[in-house]
């Protein structure tokens, strides 16, 4: 995750490969220029508003994940320097509940990119109900710069007549917690490097939120 991967290139194959997969094997589908358009304009996406990055979605159980790709429509190829985001958010009022960290376009970008595709996938799938009321849990932020839980404020139906909160890894699959365990432990590491060198951590996630309020 160094600078300067930053500006590597996305290959047209590796966007093919990105599109093939979540459309043809993981049942998402592509974002359509005029939703774009219209996300746009809403600023509800974070996106820049400087040509038109093809994004997919799925939804199921009223949350959606969106995979923003760096891939330009119309121009056939990969924007200039940015990373790729995969987000959850309400399937209706399409306010954000959660994002990847940005995935920076190394050589394993694709890899990357659908491992967390893969991943939040798997959470909306699974989203949990509430064991006490039984509805739907919901996202809700730790304390942390990217911590999430699942939580039910439902209390007035819950024995205990408190709200109950779930682990936000506690429903996905040994092989996808073993995969968030190794980058977690890589992330750390990184951070680590950059704090010895006094250089700043959560860059582009700090951007992302100015941009977010915003809205
Ligand atoms: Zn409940």
């Amino acid at each position: 995750m160094s600078e300067n991967s930053f500006k590597e290139k996305i290959k047209r194959e590796d966007f093919y490969y990105i599109e093939d997969t979540l459309v043809f094997q993981w049942g998402f589908e592509k974002i359509s220029p005029k939703e774009i358009q219209k996300e746009i304009e809403n600023l509800k996406s974070p996106r820049s508003t400087k040509g038109r990055e093809v994004g997919f979605r799925y939804t199921v159980n009223g949350l959606e994940v969106v995979v923003w790709t760096t891939w330009l429509l119309k121009e056939n190829k990969a924007r200039e320097s940015d990373s790729g985001w995969v987000i959850i958010r309400d399937a209706i009022r399409k306010n954000i509940l959660y994002s990847s960290h940005p995935l920076h376009r190394t050589k394993n970008f694709a890899k990357n990119l659908l491992s967390q595709a893969w991943i939040a996938q798997w959470r909306i799938q699974h989203r949990p109900h509430c064991p006490e009321c039984g509805k739907f849990m919901v996202i809700a932020r730790g304390k942390g710069m990217k911590s999430r839980y699942w939580k039910c404020s439902n209390y007035r139906d819950h024995k205990t007549g408190k709200s109950v909160c779930r682990d936000w890894d506690f429903n996905l699959s040994p092989k996808a917690k073993a995969y968030l365990r190794r980058l977690r432990k890589k992330r750390r590491k990184y951070r680590d490097k950059r704090k010895k060198e006094l250089k700043p951590n959560y860059v582009a996630l700090k951007k992302r939120k100015k941009w977010e309020q915003k809205k």
